[in-house]
């Protein structure tokens, strides 16, 4: 296992240093520790380390582990592909989705928010890549599904999300997420209240700083190099 109080230090020192080479203001981005395939004794030491915001791609694993650290008051965030057959569990256990790229799924999830809990925190996913990946909506998609989304009780629409394809050149990383940031500025000027950008991971995290990710989501430099998924 990975040192995970160092890898949560060196992450929160990198992401300072990023805020501060783009010129953006300090503590604008959170971190959302990406805890797929890794085991509850994990999350909880990082918690143990102030780490409050946790991403999960499997339901049936997530909710094992959301189950396993309740009362810890922590923040769970559903960042897979979501199965329509998945919709009330996630509806259920989790406080924000980052990929909803559907109309049909939207509908669903806000149907099973258990009125309790509060609208459930949404971003809508957008496929910044286009032949290269399959999930995410289209962005010429994006406006219809905002004015659903906007249009649901139970969900509360905060902003959009990515994952391009690989790249390693900066300026190369930084492409889809200026086209992300540009969507999101367009939905602003059209009048919806947002305030999330969910972009980078391991390998692009200051690229997506420089375009104005507010939510990176990290998990091999973290917890270390998955084996399984
Ligand atoms: C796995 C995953 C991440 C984390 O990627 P790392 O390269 O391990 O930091 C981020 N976002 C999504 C949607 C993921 O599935």
């Amino acid at each position: 296992m990975k040192n995970i109080a160092a890898s949560l230090d060196a992450l929160r020192q990198r992401i300072r240093a990023a805020e501060r080479r783009y010129g953006r203001q300090p503590e604008s981005v959170r971190l959302l520790a990406v805890s797929k395939t890794r085991g509850t004794e994990e999350v909880r030491t990082a918690a143990g380390h102030g780490q409050t915001d946790f991403g999960e791609n499997y339901v049936r694993e997530a909710v094992a582990k959301i189950d396993e650290c309740g009362g810890q008051s922590l923040i769970w965030h559903f960042i897979g592909p979501i199965q329509s057959n998945k919709t009330r569990q996630i509806a259920e256990h989790f406080d924000w989705v980052h990929s909803l790229d559907r109309e049909r799924i939207a509908g669903r999830l806000d149907a099973a928010r258990p009125a309790e809990k509060g609208p459930l925190n949404v971003c809508l996913q957008v496929n910044t890549s286009g032949e290269a990946s399959k999930s995410g909506a289209p962005p010429e998609a994006v406006h219809d599904l905002a004015e659903t989304v906007a249009g649901l009780p139970n969900l509360r629409l905060r902003g959009l999300m990515t994952l391009p394809a690989p790249a390693t050149d900066l300026e190369e990383q930084r492409r889809p997420f200026r086209q992300l940031r540009r969507l999101l500025e367009e939905l602003q000027a059209r009048g919806y209240d947002l305030d999330t950008l969910s972009m980078g991971t391991t390998g692009d995290m200051e690229a997506a700083i420089a375009e104005g990710a507010t939510i990176v989501r990290i998990g091999t430099a973290l917890f270390g190099v998955r084996r399984k998924e």
